[in-house]
């Protein structure tokens, strides 16, 4: 048996007639830039956001770096990011001109650590960037706290996070505005690259509007200094039919979540943090192993593909060794995650073959 890190062909077989059909669709009008698929998204995406504006975007990149710019943030600023995400997170603040600056996670929940935060402040901070990482919301109303203190605006890289929520939390309810991306493997994903922004400020969806399509909002007059980053019709239909499909896509990654945390039972084998009060949508489910490498080489001969979120932290990539930051906290967490084949329709015998395997480990 293989078992594959995931399989959107799954999934994707699951929608076909319909993909087919919408796809179909958009060929036969051949209007393929910011027409009715991406207009009817924005609109059907904003209100499963329960948010009152959402701009799509050409990555979750994009929409990030938008969302700054159009909040101000720019050359001179620091904005706080986690010490352990993906690369994008911090990408969107140098894009910007600031600089980014990072706050240590909790290695418990994988997130930023909103004890950490104020310490990091200082007369330039502007801004928070917090991401959900993996899946699971990040202590957003203490955070909240935190910034309204201090005036700096809260944003969140929800990119691994759609449709994640807790009783009094959604996300965009207590930022000013999230950034999603569409990449084909997230949890809603398009087949290429996508992203999207929510917010409840008029002026920011219109802020971005404009930065998205070269700075105009009206055919051939630009106001600003813009970008070409849209969403196309076609990855807006496949994201319509997709859509409604989201919440069944969500319980059945839990589905599988809960057996593993059910089921894998070895001393060996750490099992990811649950907060009880948020829900986690498992975009990853992320182990440790004090003995990973060992562990990678027998799943390995068992055929189980995994991946790990991420081995080098953006501080000690290249293009940030100038900032000469280190944690050894992250360091450490990151010689010991690993991320385990999860997504929705996986078969059950393939859920049970790679918890037998790592009881046997
Ligand atoms: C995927 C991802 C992004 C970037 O999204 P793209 O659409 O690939 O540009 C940003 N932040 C996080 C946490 C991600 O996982």
């Amino acid at each position: 048996m293989i078992v594959p890190f995931t399989d959107l062909r799954l999934l994707h077989n699951h929608a076909r007639e319909e993909l087919d059909k919408e796809v179909s669709k958009c060929i036969n009008k051949s209007s393929f830039i910011l027409d009715s698929q991406v207009r009817k998204f924005e609109i059907r995406y904003s209100k499963f956001c329960q948010s009152k504006y959402c701009i799509t975007t050409g990555s979750g990149l994009d929409a990030l770096t938008m969302l700054l710019l159009a909040h101000g943030i720019k050359k001179g600023d620091e904005v706080l990011v986690p010490s352990h995400t993906f690369i994008a997170s911090w990408l969107s603040v140098t894009h910007t001109g600031a600089t980014p600056v990072p706050v240590d996670i909790d290695t418990d929940s994988f997130n930023i650590d909103y004890k950490e935060i104020e310490k990091k402040i200082t007369k330039s901070t502007k801004a928070v960037v917090v991401v959900h990482l993996y899946g699971q919301l990040a202590d957003i109303e203490k955070i909240r706290k935190i910034c309204n203190k201090f005036k700096l605006f809260l944003f969140e890289d929800a990119a691994q996070a759609h449709g994640a929520k807790s009783n009094s939390v959604f996300i965009g309810s207590h930022s000013d505005g999230a950034a999603f991306s569409f990449y084909p493997t997230k949890n809603l994903g398009c087949f290429g690259d996508g992203g999207a922004v929510i917010t409840n400020k008029k002026k920011i969806k219109d802020k971005i509007s404009a930065l998205r399509n070269y700075g105009s909002t009206v055919k051939y007059k630009s106001s600003i200094i813009g970008y070409n980053s849209r969403l196309d019709e076609i990855q807006a239909a496949i994201l319509n039919v997709k859509l409604k499909q989201l919440n069944k896509y969500i319980q059945l990654r839990k589905c599988v979540a809960e057996r593993y945390l059910n089921e894998i039972n070895n001393s060996k084998i750490k099992l990811p943090y649950v907060s009880d009060i948020s829900k986690h949508v498992w975009h990853l489910f992320v182990i440790k192993s004090d003995d990973r490498s060992r562990l990678i080489e027998y799943l390995d001969k068992k055929n189980i593909q995994t991946v790990i979120h991420y081995p080098i932290p953006p501080y000690r990539q290249q293009c940030y060794k100038k900032y000469k930051y280190t944690s050894k906290k992250t360091d450490e967490l990151c010689k010991s995650i690993l991320s385990i084949p999860i997504y929705p329709f996986m078969q059950k015998n393939k859920i049970s073959f790679v918890i037998d395997a790592l009881n046997n480990f």
